[in-house]
């Protein structure tokens, strides 16, 4: 699928400078423009293979707008003009569809994503997808609130928000900031590869997945997610059948970007490998597990032939929205934000003690 890129922010423009990147290094050519757009000089100035676009300077100055996302749309909005007029002939008639990048936790992203998202519907005819990231359970109360927010003005104005949860691509025990890294491998790899689907076939075939299907998937709507696993391919075919089964389930059950999401409307599972390794009746065999797994009557499946001494599934999954760690996500969002608006603490009266004088 040929898409153009456009990341919001400092999570935005990091996932998708190695987006770009690891396409170029592949060769898959399925990225076909890429602009970051930040209100954070400092942050636009470490990218190196993206068009950078700065905005609110006359009112940031280039600091940024820190986690307020309500001045991340604010900025987003007034230099809105500025941002199309930089994407004009990245967006050329070659790209099928546009994803906006952007970490939703934070404020330039958080915020200025959906009002991007938005005035991007109204010009292109082609889907406008969010590749959003949702903070880790352990980041803040103002990130979850700022997630909660903005996640939910994208699912009003994207045609598919893809999640990553920032818990879900990283080993345990490693903190979020070192991850960070790790999970922008990851993602770029495993989403580089989504796009890539369908571009870079080494053979072509009726099984081959194409990236109508990946559109199609998404027309679900809602929350996406995407899973991946990979094992050694085996010489022998019969061998292979279980290895496919294998690895579509651990792509589904644990190795997707939103922990626990399973119930969907649609899916898709793209197997990769050498041509001779992929058995036809495992990949069916995985499907209609597939179906089984998400309650969809809608699963799709398709080759990806490569190069490759593995065998790798990567499961996309439409409308999951049904997930119980989108709930879990999405009532943590809700008790933040009560948490702030009840108020802000008198933290001179909390820790007042009569056993104690002031000193003056
Ligand atoms: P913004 O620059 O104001 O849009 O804010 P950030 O992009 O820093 O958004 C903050 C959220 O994004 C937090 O949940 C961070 O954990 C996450 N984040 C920041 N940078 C990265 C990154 O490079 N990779 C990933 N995966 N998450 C990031």
């Amino acid at each position: 699928m040929k898409v153009a890129l456009i990341g919001v922010g400092q999570a935005g423009g990091n996932v998708t400078e190695r987006l770009a990147r690891f396409d170029a290094d592949m060769g898959f050519e399925a990225v076909q423009g890429a602009l970051a757009v930040n209100s954070a000089e400092a942050d636009l100035e470490s990218l190196q293979f993206v068009e950078t676009q700065l905005i609110g300077a006359d009112r940031v100055n280039g600091h940024g707008v820190g986690a307020d996302n309500e001045l991340g749309t604010e900025v987003m909005q007034s230099d809105i003009q500025q941002v199309l007029d930089g994407l004009d002939g990245r967006v050329t008639s070659k790209a099928e569809a546009v994803f906006v990048v952007a970490g939703l936790g934070g404020g330039t992203g958080s915020g200025g994503a959906p009002v991007l998202v938005h005035h991007l519907q109204q010009i292109y005819d082609i889907p406008v997808y969010a590749l959003g990231i949702l903070p880790g359970r352990n980041e803040g109360a103002l990130y979850q609130a700022n997630a909660g927010r903005s996640l939910k003005t994208l699912l009003r104005e994207a045609d598919s928000t893809l999640l990553i949860d920032n818990d879900a691509w990283h080993e345990q025990g490693e903190s979020i900031e070192s991850a960070f890294e790790t999970i922008n491998e990851r993602i770029a790899k495993r989403v580089g590869l989504l796009f890539a689907a369908g571009e870079a076939v080494n053979g072509v075939g009726e099984s081959v997945v194409d990236s109508s299907e990946v559109i199609n998937t998404l027309r679900a709507g809602g929350v996406a997610a995407l899973g991946y696993a990979t094992e050694v391919a085996s010489e022998d075919s019969g061998e292979n059948i279980t290895n496919t089964m294998s690895v579509a389930r651990q792509a589904l059950l644990t190795g997707t970007s939103l922990p626990d999401a399973t119930t969907a409307d649609s899916a898709l599972l793209v197997i990769a490998g050498r041509p001779d390794a992929i058995p036809r009746k495992g990949v069916e065999r995985a499907r209609r597990w597939l179906e089984d797994e998400t309650e969809s009557m809608q699963v799709r499946g398709g080759d990806f032939p490569m190069d490759s001494d593995r065998l790798g599934a990567l499961v996309l999954l439409g409308g999951a929205e049904r997930s119980d760690r989108i709930e879990a996500f999405m009532e943590r969002a809700r008790e933040a934000k009560d948490a702030q608006e009840a108020g802000a603490t008198d933290h001179a009266k909390e820790l007042a003690d009569d056993r104690l004088e002031n000193l003056f």
